[in-house]
């Protein structure tokens, strides 16, 4: 009998449309999973048990009936909570908006039900998606199955969580700054954000609304581009959105073949502050893809070390505006109205009870970066350097296909470690800011272990050229398989007890 669990996103869909099994019984094996080992990873919010149920029941049904479903149909899916789904709450991991149910389905979420794509339920991140860790959420951290005293990655850490320890073969995720690839990389998993406008913001809770991007998260890089496919193209709800075909990331996928292709590695990315290890198997990735046939060619990028600090402005900025509209007014949480405060008061009081202290640091920096007489020398400057990173990554295709890079500085460092040192935290996205920053396609995709933990490998690529990330990643995929005997999840030490040892809770 297959573990269903363990078995990948593609070969699920094959199973379920040849009724070699039903989308109700791999469903219910995912659920099953989800109650024997959520306790201590926390991954989900919340389920949907019987609507997820009742969803492939009829996706059962309408294979029986000889109907022709996507790839996809049938198969679970773990959605982060910022994805508004109708009906079922979407919290943004925040008090403000606890016990908050959408009236409407976002496009993403809205896709993939039509593909027939059965959601479990909603996945942990940190609060309004600000964070490295999931250590913001309002709702307790989530543990990394690797290592449940470690980070799972933030802000997309419930996701990939979810993912590594067999609870779901295909998770959502949003990036803005590193939050699909960042958790990926520390959980040995693979996560693509797409090129700006690629996929819809339409219906995801709006963070920095000038660099937030869904994008699929799953196990193997097929599964990561089947999703992409079901996800992605034009969506006129959304205003940023490219109307233009979805490049076809799935033959991408399939193929992996790097023969000829030019990858660039970023000079800037390593040195102090890297991991040894990290830096290790990062290297060994970029031989192997030229064992594979692949050229390498070194490539400067002299603005990307400023992507961190002007990040931490425009991203602020926006969130300052964004995060206005939670004034006690319209939805979401209100505190003090008892008739002996004003509405003034009420806002004030609301506020100050509804964010936890990351959102308040962010809405306090950019508004201070907005403010009149700052406005030039911060948001204005931050400006300008995101155009410099634009003009490095364009000056970089004249000499390269992709740009390679380790996905994160570390691997997974403990729960605790870094919320006193808010610095410390941000530099876990040093790698993955500037493609937010320039729009481009990028991913991470596992590399190997170092210490024990996996290893992200970050390819970027051109805007539209999302293709040339899956590529890459098949192509590595397939390399180290060959070299392990096996994906590198499998080596994963509490993934074989199964949660079941005194420390592993
Ligand atoms: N860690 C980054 C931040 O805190 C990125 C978050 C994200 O991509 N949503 O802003």
């Amino acid at each position: 009998m297959t573990d269903l669990v363990r078995t990948d996103a593609a070969e699920l869909g094959r199973l379920i449309a040849s009724r070699e099994v039903s989308s109700q019984e791999v469903t219910r094996a995912h659920l099953d999973r989800i109650d024997a080992v959520d306790g201590p990873v926390h991954a989900f919010l919340a389920l949907d048990t019987d609507r997820a149920l009742a969803t492939a029941r009829s996706i059962d049904e309408r294979i029986a009936t000889g109907e022709r479903l996507g790839p996809l149909a049938g198969v679970p899916i773990a959605v982060k909570d910022l994805f508004c789904y109708e009906s079922l709450p979407t919290t943004a991991s925040s008090r403000m908006l606890e016990g908050w149910v959408p009236p409407y389905t976002s496009t993403v979420v809205r896709r993939c039900l039509d593909a027939g794509l059965v959601v479990l339920g909603k996945t942990n991140l940190d609060e309004f998606a600000m964070g490295s860790s999931t250590e913001t959420s309002a709702f307790g951290p989530t543990h990394n199955p690797w290592d449940l005293d470690r980070i799972p990655g933030g802000s997309g850490g419930g996701s990939a969580a979810a993912l590594a320890a067999f609870e779901a073969p295909l998770a959502l995720g949003t990036d803005t700054g590193g939050s699909i690839r960042q958790p990926a990389a520390v959980t040995g998993t693979v996560g693509v954000k797409p090129t700006y406008g690629g996929t819809s913001r339409y219906g995801v809770i709006a963070m920095a609304s000038s660099l937030d991007q869904p994008g699929p998260c799953a196990r193997t890089v097929l599964d990561a581009a089947l999703l992409h496919e079901v996800i992605g193209g034009h969506d006129p709800m959304d205003q940023t959105s490219i109307d233009q075909p979805v490049p076809d990331v799935v033959a991408a996928a399939r193929s992996g073949d790097v023969t000829g292709m030019r990858i660039g590695v970023v000079k800037e990315f390593g040195g102090e502050g890297y991991q040894p290890g990290v830096e290790a198997r990062f290297h060994e990735a970029v031989e192997a893809l030229v064992d594979a046939g692949a050229q390498v060619v070194e490539v400067s990028c002299p603005h990307f070390e400023y992507a961190l600090p002007a990040y931490y402005l425009i991203q602020p900025a926006e969130v300052s505006s964004n995060l206005a509209r939670y004034d006690a007014m319209r939805y979401g949480l209100r505190i003090g109205d008892d008739g002996t405060h004003s509405a003034e008061q009420v806002m004030s009081m609301t506020r100050g009870a509804g964010f936890g202290a990351e959102a308040k640091r962010r809405i306090i920096l950019g508004t201070y970066a907005l403010s009149a007489g700052y406005y030039d020398a911060y948001y204005g400057s931050a400006q300008k350097v995101r155009t410099l990173i634009a003009r490095d990554f364009e000056n970089a295709w004249a000499s390269c296909d992709v740009l390679v890079a380790p996905s994160t500085p570390t691997v997974a460092f403990r729960l605790g470690e870094r919320t006193a040192d808010p610095m410390a935290m941000y530099r876990a996205d040093l790698c993955t800011i500037p493609a937010n920053m320039a729009g481009n396609a990028a991913g991470s995709f596992p590399c190997g272990l170092a210490d024990g933990l996996p290893v992200g490998f970050q390819v970027m690529a051109p805007v539209m050229a999302d293709d040339r990330v899956y590529r890459v990643g098949a192509a590595l995929e397939r390399i180290l398989e060959d070299r392990w005997g096996g994906p590198l999840l499998d080596r994963a030490p509490h993934l074989s007890g199964e949660f079941d040892r005194e420390d592993a809770r």
